[in-house]
């Protein structure tokens, strides 16, 4: 044998060893590569405004003074192991408007190529904080200007801190959980038998449903095993407080809690159907603290238990229902309200007419924003604008829940007015008509409402069904 095929025998035998040991290392080591794995991001700003700003909710009528805490804009990235993202974005405001919303989505389209179906907004409606519009032109013109300014400003941090999640996307573990904390959230709606009455000190507040008492948490941890992100929610106005200081109320302090009980951590929260439902005990800033405190206990207590892993993939869906409204008025019955004696009527009808020289009419119906995305096989995350009622929490979660976990969250994109259903829109009350005087839509809606919502949901949970 000569040495060149010596040579070549031994190449052989050192190519085949190799190709062994390879195949050895493959079947016996992990797959260190990123292919199977979801990924996951989080971030936070800040968004107190620096001045004094207009509070919106109950320090209405009055400009802030001062800060309790800071206000928060937070994103969780997530990507599913096909590479499709999708991003939860909340915030410690009481609501955004289709306007902010659609601008901020169109930018991270844009930036980021990440399509309208997969950005969900939450606030979680603390009503310690700024407002973002002035639909009515009812500000004084030193507040009015300040929006100017903090509302381009806000949006670049929403855009910041999306951009930066996206950045952190990283392999982790995703899980979720739940939980059913000693609920503090009680309805305000209490019946009797001549109709929904209001009570008006916590102690004499409605127990009974429908109320959503469970607490779902979405967590992503690292390779390391450290707490990167907890998205969780509740269904409960932020009402506890009614001061002029910003604060996130008892969803900010559960934040603040959860991120020290997991250092490094970012805690987003999401508010769910909390419409009619309200804090058991109001008015002063250790009730806040003290819902945040068992809020975050819950959250914690969750974690500690077990845990169903996210596999499968990420699906998204958002579309808009039409909900018709009771009425709408003419030029004429406007014109004759702007001699109301009550100043809201006054302002929305000068409101409406204005719509009707810039469009030539009055919308007929609203376009109420939905979204749906199962995140993984076993998780269905449903978002609805406007002040979501309980009562659609508990529908969806029925017809949805017998192969899945359901989340039903309120307050998404878009907070444009109460969202009744059919139940409460037939009782009547606050939040079946009375607040309406306080929102941009010209009236109460039809009795349609909850079968165009419901409906819309079925066709998103549908689309990503398929
Ligand atoms: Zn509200």
């Amino acid at each position: 044998m000569g040495i060149i095929t010596e040579f070549t025998r031994i190449k052989k035998s050192c190519l085949k060893y190799l190709i062994c040991l390879h195949i050895v290392f493959f079947l016996c080591c992990p797959d260190y590569s990123d292919a199977d794995s979801w990924k996951a991001g989080a971030a936070s700003r800040v968004i107190t405004p620096e001045e004094s700003s207009w509070m919106v909710g109950y320090g209405a009528g009055k400009p802030s003074a001062g800060k309790i805490h800071d206000l928060y804009v937070k994103a969780f990235a997530i990507e599913d192991p096909d590479g499709t993202k999708a991003v939860i974005v909340t915030a410690d405001l009481i609501g955004l408007t289709k306007e902010f919303s659609n601008d901020i989505a169109l930018e991270v389209t844009k930036r980021f190529n990440l399509p309208r179906e997969t950005i969900l907004f939450n606030t979680s409606h603390t009503h310690c904080g700024p407002g973002i519009s002035n639909p009515f032109k009812t500000l004084p013109d030193e507040y009015a200007k300040k929006l100017e300014t903090y509302v381009p400003w806000l949006k670049n941090r929403y855009i910041d801190v999306i951009g930066e999640s996206l950045h952190n996307l990283e392999p982790v573990d995703i899980s979720f959980s739940s939980v059913k904390p000693v609920p503090f959230a009680v309805s305000r709606r209490y019946p009797t038998p001549e109709g929904i009455a209001y009570r008006s000190s916590p102690s004499s507040y409605y127990t009974g449903g429908p109320r959503d008492d469970i607490v779902p948490v979405l967590r992503a941890i690292d390779s390391d095993g450290a707490v990167k992100a907890i998205v969780f929610g509740y269904s409960c106005h932020p009402i506890t407080l009614n001061i002029d200081k910003f604060c996130g109320d008892y969803p900010g302090y559960a934040q603040r809690y959860i991120e020290e009980y997991y250092p490094g951590s970012v805690a987003l929260f999401v508010q769910g159907c909390g419409g009619e439902l309200v804090p058991n005990a109001r008015f002063q800033l250790e009730y806040a603290m003290g819902h945040g405190k068992a809020l975050a206990d819950a959250v914690k207590k969750a974690l500690d238990g077990k845990q169903i892993p996210v596999t499968g993939q990420l699906r998204c869906a958002y579309g808009e229902a039409a909900l018709e409204l009771q009425h709408v008025p003419d030029k004429n019955e406007l014109e004759d309200n702007l001699n109301s004696d009550d100043t809201f009527i006054r302002n929305k009808s000068a409101y409406l007419l204005k719509q009707i020289e810039n469009n030539g009419k009055i919308d007929t119906t609203y376009p109420c924003p939905l979204q749906a995305m199962h995140i993984g096989n076993d998780l269905l995350l449903v978002g609805i604008g406007g002040e979501t009622v309980a009562g659609y929490s508990e529908k969806i979660k029925t017809k949805y829940s017998s192969n899945q976990f359901v989340w039903v969250a309120g307050y998404c994109n878009e907070v444009f007015a109460y969202l009744p259903t059919l139940k409460i829109l037939k009782e009547g009350g606050y939040e079946g008509e009375r607040a309406m005087t306080y929102f941009t839509i010209p009236s109460p809606f039809a009795e349609t409402v909850e079968m165009r919502v419901l409906d819309g949901v079925h066709t998103l949970v549908g689309k990503i069904s398929e």
